[in-house]
C-alpha cells in the first residue's frame, strides 16, 4: 500500500506556467515578481507593506534587527513552537524569554506575559501555533502598556482571522513560512508584513546586502545606478522562481482552507469510535482556524511507540512540537531544565499530528484512523503507556 505523508502541497498547471514564465523571461533573481507577490500578499492580509524574505526564520531575525533588538535586550516567546521562532531572537544577539502556554489552544498565555516583563523586555513573539489565533486583544494591550512591539509567527496562521480581521493584522509586524509544507508553499520562503514606513524601509535594505537599489533596479530598468552599503546587511531577499509559485499559491489559499475545515470536521467525526486514549485537539473559540495541522492527544498510551508503529504501517506522523527549552542547545547554552513550563512539557509527550492536506481522500483518512485504532489497540495491549524521555 502507498505510504500516506503528514502533509503535500499542491501545484497545478498555473504554478507551472508561472515558473516557465519566470525562466523564459531572462530574469531570474527578484524583480517584478517578487514585487507582484508582495502587493497582493500584503492585500490578502490588510497590510500596507509585505515583504520578501526566503524564509520565516530570517523575516522573524530581519524584523528584530530592524526593530533595533539585539544584545541586552529580552524578547518573550513561547516553548511550544519549532525551534526557528526562539533561534530568530538568539540570532540578534538577544535573550529569549520562554512563558507557558494555555491548554486549549497551546498559545502563549497572556497572563504569563505580563509577569514575565523586565527593564530589558522589548518585544513580544507569540505563535498561532496549528494556526489558531492567540489572544490578540489582550496581547496587544500588554504591549501598550508596557511599549513592546510586537512580532508574530504566522508560519501556521495565513488564512487565520481574530474578531474578523486576519491575524497577520494585528501587532507591529506578521512573519510567514512558505516552506515545502506549509499552507502556501514555494520550497523556501517567507514575508515580513507591517504597516510601520521605517521597519519597511530598513529590511529592504538589509534583507539585500545593505545596498540601496538591488539588481532589478540597477541592470534591468533602463537607468544606469550605482548602489551604496548603508548597513551591514544580510542575504535573505525572496527571488521570483519563489514568487511566481507563491502567487499561484496565494489564489488557492481560501478555496483550499474550504477543504482544511470539512477534513478536519470529517477527522474529529471517524476518530470518536476509538475512545478515550485518543482526543483531537481543538477549541471551540469564534476564530477563523487556519488549520494547518491536525493534531491529536494520546493519553495512556506512549506516544513514540504509536508513532513508530504509524510509520511501520505506512502513516506518515509528526510531533508539533517538543519542547524548546528542552532542546540540547537550550539546556546547555540558556541552562534550561525540565519542570520550567509544564503545560507545553505535558503536550509535547502527547501530541501526535495526523497526515492532512486538503486534497486528501476520505479512503486515505479513513486508512489512517483505522491503523491508528490498530496501533493503539496494539499499545495497550503490550501496556505501552508512558513515555520515557
Ligand atoms: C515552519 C515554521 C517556522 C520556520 O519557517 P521557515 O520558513 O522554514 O524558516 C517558524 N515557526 C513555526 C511555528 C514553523 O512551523
Amino acid at each position: 500500500m502507498e505510504f500516506i505523508p503528514v502533509a503535500k502541497p499542491f501545484i497545478g498547471v498555473e504554478e507551472e506556467q508561472e515558473i516557465i514564465d519566470t525562466l523564459r523571461s531572462g530574469f531570474i533573481g527578484t524583480g517584478p515578481k517578487t514585487a507582484q507577490f508582495e502587493k497582493e500578499f500584503a492585500a490578502y492580509i490588510g497590510r500596507k507593506h509585505a515583504l520578501g524574505i526566503d524564509s520565516c526564520t530570517n523575516s522573524m531575525h530581519m524584523t528584530f534587527v530592524a526593530m533595533g533588538i539585539g544584545k541586552g535586550d529580552e524578547v518573550i516567546t513561547t516553548p511550544m513552537t519549532f525551534v526557528a521562532t526562539a533561534n530568530s531572537v538568539v540570532y540578534t544577539g538577544a535573550t529569549p524569554v520562554f512563558v507557558d502556554v494555555q491548554p486549549d489552544t497551546m498559545n502563549i498565555d497572556p497572563v504569563r506575559i505580563e509577569k514575565a516583563i523586565t527593564p530589558r523586555t522589548k518585544a513580544i513573539l507569540p505563535v498561532h501555533m496549528y494556526g489558531h489565533p492567540c489572544d490578540m486583544d489582550e496581547i496587544v494591550a500588554i504591549a501598550k502598556r508596557h511599549n513592546l512591539k510586537v512580532v508574530c509567527d504566522c508560519a501556521h496562521a495565513i488564512e487565520a482571522e481574530y474578531k474578523g480581521k486576519k491575524v497577520g493584522s494585528y501587532g507591529d509586524a506578521a512573519c510567514y513560512s512558505f516552506y515545502a509544507t506549509k499552507n502556501l508553499a514555494t520550497g523556501n520562503g517567507g514575508m515580513m508584513v507591517t504597516d510601520d514606513d521605517a521597519i519597511a524601509d530598513t529590511i529592504v535594505i538589509i534583507r539585500d546586502h545593505g545596498m540601496s537599489a538591488g539588481a532589478w533596479a540597477r541592470y534591468y530598468t533602463g537607468e544606469f545606478k550605482h548602489y551604496q552599503m548603508t548597513h551591514l546587511g544580510y542575504k535573505c531577499i525572496m527571488w521570483d522562481l519563489q514568487a511566481s509559485l507563491g502567487l499561484q499559491q496565494l489564489r488557492r489559499i481560501e478555496s483550499r482552507h474550504i477543504k482544511r475545515e470539512a477534513l478536519a470536521a470529517l477527522y474529529d467525526k471517524k476518530l470518536k469510535r476509538l475512545g478515550e486514549n485518543i482526543q483531537p485537539f481543538k477549541t471551540t473559540r469564534p476564530v477563523k482556524h487556519a488549520h494547518h495541522l491536525y493534531p491529536v492527544i494520546l493519553t495512556g498510551v506512549d506516544r513514540d511507540w504509536v508513532a513508530g508503529k504509524m510509520e511501520e504501517k505506512g502513516i506518515g506522523v509528526g510531533v508539533h512540537f517538543r519542547p524548546v527549552h528542552l532542546e540540547p542547545y537550550y539546556r546547555e547554552v540558556w541552562g534550561h531544565k525540565p519542570g520550567e513550563f509544564p503545560v507545553t512539557e505535558k503536550a509535547g509527550e502527547k501530541l501526535l499530528s495526523l497526515p492532512f492536506w486538503p486534497e486528501m481522500k476520505e479512503e486515505e483518512l479513513n486508512r489512517v484512523v483505522d491503523t491508528l485504532d490498530e496501533v493503539i489497540k496494539e499499545a495497550l495491549n503490550q501496556k505501552r503507556t508512558g513515555n520515557k524521555r
